[in-house]
């Protein structure tokens, strides 16, 4: 069992009331109408804040639009990652460098509107909630597949891992000091953040919003991208498929008993050249039973052995909050 209380050598000072951690990736073309939507916001709120832009390697002009931007918004912050580490791994390392008594995180797309921030924030102070969901209550703006594909995510997930996990809610979401420096005590590994968060138990709400069209640019979650979000979160948070690889392997079993006891009646009958078809069969099926169940174990596998190289999900090179030397996982 993983001791996740907050430890307190990790706990961060909140210097300012607000993060706003945005990860992006190649987002030059959203760029210009993020921060026209966001700015006039997070102003009008009259709270102190700070907006951690991770660039996760963007190839495009993103790094070179952000400089520009912070020139003239001096609470604009710039966490630059040495290389493309994916959503999850950019996310890590924005709520690890976050400095809000608050975090808010959001993506650059303007698919989350940053209207509702004031919202989630209100509602997080006056009911003392450590974790506001952002919950999409309509996604029409979204690809008729790109629904399917989520509906059958958060119902398998709620099956898989509890019916804590909130369907409908991505990665919107307000987290207090308290939950970000729960984050922070983790293992330095993958996370799934829709799953993790739900299972901390912290204290909770949720404030709907209607999921808006891509502002510009192309989604960075291709379905190969997609697949291996859902296998990380399978195998990350259940170990049902190592259970289905039992039952497999029983039914596999059962299936031989009864081949068994028909290859012998065979036999017994004096008849030995009959049975090609069924050896066949049933070599194809241990064959191929076996390989999904080595398959399974290999993932579970894969992640004992990257989780025992205590590599960092992501390399900081450059952060202008802190102007510092570069860093890797916790900051
Ligand atoms: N993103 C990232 N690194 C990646 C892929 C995506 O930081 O490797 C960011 C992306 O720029 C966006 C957010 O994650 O701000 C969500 O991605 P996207 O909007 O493309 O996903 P979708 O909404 O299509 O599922
Ligand atoms: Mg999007």
């Amino acid at each position: 069992m993983i001791d996740v209380s907050p430890d307190p050598t990790d706990r961060c000072e909140p210097s300012v009331a607000l993060s706003v951690v945005i990860p992006m990736f190649n987002e030059e073309e959203a760029l210009p109408a993020l921060v026209g939507r966001l700015r006039p916001v997070l102003d009008g709120t009259q709270e102190t804040y700070e907006v951690v832009a991770v660039d996760d390697g963007s190839t495009d002009g993103t790094a070179v639009r952000l400089a520009g931007l912070r020139a003239d918004w001096p609470q604009l912050r710039i966490v630059r990652l040495r290389r493309n580490s994916g959503h999850q791994a950019a996310l890590t390392a924005g709520l690890h460098h976050a400095r809000g008594s608050h975090a808010v995180s959001l993506d650059a797309d303007l698919q989350d509107p940053p209207e509702k921030i004031p919202e989630m924030l209100a509602l997080a102070r006056t009911r003392q909630l450590d974790i506001v969901y952002g919950v999409r209550v309509n996604r029409s703006s979204d690809t008729g597949f790109k629904r399917r594909t989520a509906g059958l995510y958060y119902w398998l997930m709620r099956r898989l891992v509890g019916p804590h996990v909130c369907a409908q809610a991505g990665d919107f979401r307000l987290l207090s000091r308290h939950a970000l420096d729960a984050l922070k005590a983790l293992p330095d590994q993958p996370q799934v953040y829709r799953l993790l968060m739900p299972w901390f138990g912290f204290p909770s709400g949720e404030v709907t919003y209607r999921r808006e069209p891509r502002v510009a640019g192309r989604t960075k979650y291709p379905l190969r991208k997609m697949i291996l979000l859902a296998i990380d979160s399978v195998i990350g948070f259940s170990v049902a498929p190592l259970r289905l690889a039992v039952w497999l392997g029983t039914l596999a079993f059962l299936v031989c008993l009864g081949m068994l006891a028909y290859t012998l009646a065979v036999y017994a009958a004096g008849d030995t050249t009959r049975g090609w078809t069924s050896l066949i069969i049933a070599v194809l099926f241990i064959g191929s039973v076996q390989l999904v169940c080595l398959g399974v174990l290999g993932e579970y596998i894969g992640r004992l052995y990257t989780a025992a190289q205590r590599r960092p999900t992501y390399y900081v090179a450059e952060d202008t909050a802190a102007a510092s030397t570069p860093t890797a996982g916790v900051p």
